[in-house]
């Protein structure tokens, strides 16, 4: 599921091609999607100009001029996609389409988890913390106050925005910090080299087209690269990159957490 990377890269992709268009024509197929579609969505964005397309966390924003809304928000959920064409899939799980002066852009979603809203500062009514990308260093250090275990805590959207299952478990074993390990228990150099390990693992995903687990793909139908550059995520029982030791798998808040219980050691 589209987690920052992700998100980054469809918003690069969308950004390059559609910057400047017209939105013709928008047509709701199937408003049922995590929120319902709006009726008057398609009233809101026709006429506009999208002069600015931008990311926080896992949003998407496009900004409008000369349209009844001056916001448009999209979140992907688990699989959620807007592709320039429909690569053979049909209408079944179609959604949207937006006609543009010059492009089409198709919205699908099987799972449902998707939305879009449009309207005026969605991004601060959404309470998002500050974006993983974005976030300074001082800042970071303000969020570990928490006795929470420090995975929950980078999962977490109102604290910081945009980490999901996937770059939290691989952001750890960068840092080798235990995932359990309690957030307010991380010693000043611990939250310095989680923040420069956040840094890097989203950028090379970034580098990588993010990673396709199920079907991620996006835009003009790319996949991504960088599930093959895991070091834990879904590695359990295999060697660790470093010590060679067998990666473990752990369950937190429902989710599945990898680690090496070497490099990583619970304190
Ligand atoms: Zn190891």
């Amino acid at each position: 599921m589209p987690e920052l990377c992700e998100v980054e890269i469809i918003c690069r992709f969308l950004k390059k091609k559609f910057v400047g268009q017209r939105i013709v024509h928008v047509e709701v197929l199937d408003p049922t999607l995590r929120y319902p579609v709006r009726e008057n969505y398609a009233q809101c964005l026709e006429g506009g100009i999208i002069c600015d397309i931008m990311r926080h966390g896992k949003y998407l924003v496009w900004k409008l001029q000369h349209a009844l809304c001056k916001e448009v928000l999209f979140h992907l959920g688990m699989t959620g996609r807007l592709l320039e064409h429909t690569n053979g899939l049909g209408t079944k799980h179609l959604k949207i389409f937006y006609v543009f002066n010059s492009h089409k852009l198709y919205f699908y979603d099987v799972r449902r988890f998707a939305f879009t809203l449009a309207g005026e500062d969605l991004l601060q009514e959404s309470k998002l913390g500050p974006d993983a990308l974005s976030i300074g260093k001082r800042q970071f250090h303000k969020l570990f106050h928490s006795s929470r275990a420090v995975k929950d805590l980078l999962l977490q959207q109102e604290k910081i925005a945009g980490i999901g299952n996937i770059y939290a478990n691989e952001i750890l074993f960068a840092a080798g910090i235990h995932p359990e390990q309690k957030a307010n228990t991380l010693n000043e150099e611990q939250i310095e080299k989680l923040y420069y390990a956040m840094r890097s693992v989203l950028h090379k995903a970034i580098k990588k087209g993010g990673s396709t687990i199920s079907d991620f793909y996006y835009g003009p139908g790319k996949k991504g690269g960088y599930q093959n550059h895991f070091l834990v995520y879904q590695r359990e029982n295999e060697p660790c990159r470093l010590c060679h030791s067998p990666l473990e798998r752990t369950k937190q808040a429902g989710r599945s957490t990898y680690f090496c219980p070497r490099c990583q050691k619970k304190p």
